[in-house]
């Protein structure tokens, strides 16, 4: 009985697989947020460097990892590929469970897999410094390691609820040598504006980002940073997939259905989109499902259309399903996974059919977690739990069909920060909270019409 399905370190992937090469529609180019003309990759020099530009634009299928990037990633990588036996038992289902865990990398989550790139890119264009924002922590924390790796300085805007909720993030991410300040803050125009109206606000990703974009675009050794959404760092993080499917291919299996839980969307497209050619040339069936708090609920309640990255519009627009970029989350909600939009490849192929989406409220949310931690051993992070919760839901279903289907869980971290959320579930302090959908229509009556 195989539980560990591993990989050597050379058979680590050696190209990202882009998947903008093989879509039903082509992409929605980005607009500038003044003229709401696509944008030109001039218009992003300011805060990217070229390397990082180009790979955001590209239709190649295939891009090169380099040496000095593969390297690093090896430090964590190829990343395990479990079967869930002990779960499998638990729920006595016929069905086979696997989960692909990110939470082995330094910073307990699969963000590492593009921060290291990204900070790589950027050291080689000559720049000093990079700013960034982080909702619950994860991603400070591994762009402070990334940043730490190839000497560079770097600034972490940080959600003001997490800042409060979350010390140990803001802890690691100063061992790592980074500086890490609540948003919204005084250090900027977009910060400062928004404590003026609401001095006592949470802060919102959306927030946060414009703050460091503003850092970035009003420093000249500074760039901007971001842990999803983006391109290219859909594009980092294809490794995921790309071993999954060797991995599975040495215990020959292949998955009926991919589960992976999405905030900005990356960690489940780095596991999926290896899988869409399969799907779309080879016509594979194969789902791929993807999961999303029924309180920030993006793909499953939003519009499908043109809006802003971030609170203040300095971003450029993107074509994507979004909940308004004036979205503040509930502060209720435990789970993560908080960004009012999500990363338009991902949003493309949600339109196209090809991927679906479903949504779940915190608290049974949680209760899988506990689960999966008390059979598995393994504490998920909350966002991760997000997928754990179907994958159970459909293991159970194939008790009555009999049915040994395949289920991938992508484990995106490990939830060792987020103990006050499991405090706060087991106290039966967790609200489940739908957002309505009249708060979407108004927020989105505010998008400018070009
Ligand atoms: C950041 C994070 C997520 C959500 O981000 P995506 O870009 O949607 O992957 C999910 N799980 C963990 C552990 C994270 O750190």
């Amino acid at each position: 009985m195989q539980t560990k399905i591993l990989l050597d370190e050379e058979e680590m992937p050696k190209r990202w697989y882009n998947v903008a090469a093989d879509l039903l529609t082509p992409l929605d180019p980005p607009l500038h947020p003044q003229t709401g003309k696509p944008l030109s990759p001039t218009d992003l020099e300011a805060i990217f460097p070229k390397e990082l530009i180009r790979q955001e634009m590209s239709t190649e299928r295939w891009i090169n990892i380099p040496d000095e990037v593969r390297e690093i990633l090896k430090l964590w990588r190829p990343t395990p590929l479990f079967r869930a036996h002990r779960l499998e038992e638990h729920l006595k289902t016929p069905a086979k469970i696997y989960y692909k865990y990110e939470g082995v990398s330094p910073a307990g989550s699969h963000k590492p897999n593009t921060a290291v790139a990204q900070a790589y890119f950027n050291m080689k264009a000559g720049i000093e410094r990079i700013a960034t924002e982080t909702g619950a922590g994860q991603w400070g924390s591994a762009l402070s390691m990334a940043t730490s790796f190839f000497g560079l300085a770097c600034r972490v805007y940080m959600v003001r609820a997490s800042f409060d909720q979350k010390p140990y993030r803001k802890s690691i991410m100063q061992v790592w040598g980074a500086e890490c300040v609540a948003s919204p803050s005084e250090l900027t125009n977009a910060g400062r504006m928004i404590l003026k109206e609401h001095p006592d606000t949470g802060g919102s990703l959306g927030i946060a980002i414009s703050e460091a974009v503003e850092d970035a675009a009003t420093h000249d050794n500074t760039n901007y940073a971001l842990g999803s959404v983006l391109n290219h760092v859909l594009l980092h993080q294809t490794v995921e997939g790309q071993e999954l499917k060797e991995q599975l291919a040495i215990v020959d299996d292949y998955p009926d259905v991919i589960y992976g839980c999405v905030g900005g969307g990356s960690n489940f497209p780095g596991m999926c989109f290896p899988f869409v050619p399969d799907k779309l040339k080879e016509k594979k069936e194969i789902r791929m499902v993807a999961c999303e708090p029924a309180a920030c609920p993006t793909l499953t309640k939003g519009i499908y259309t043109y809006d802003f990255g971030d609170t203040a519009k300095l971003t450029p627009l993107l074509k994507m399903y979004t909940l308004g970029h004036d979205f503040i989350p509930p502060s209720i909600h435990a789970g993560g996974l908080r960004y009012h939009g999500d990363a338009p490849l991902l949003c493309n192929l949600v339109h196209d059919g090809v991927i679906e989406a479903m949504s779940f409220h915190q608290n049974e949310v949680f209760q899988a977690a506990v689960t999966f931690a008390r059979t598995e051993g393994i504490l998920p992070a909350p966002e991760s739990s997000h997928a754990i919760k179907p994958a159970i839901d459909d293991a159970i279903a194939c008790k009555k069909t009999g049915e040994e289907k395949t289920i991938v869980i992508s484990l995106s971290g490990h939830g060792h920060f987020d103990l006050s959320s499991y405090d706060a579930y087991f106290a039966g302090n967790l609200v489940d909270y739908e957002y309505p959908e009249e708060l979407v229509k108004q927020s989105l009556a505010k998008i400018p019409k070009f």
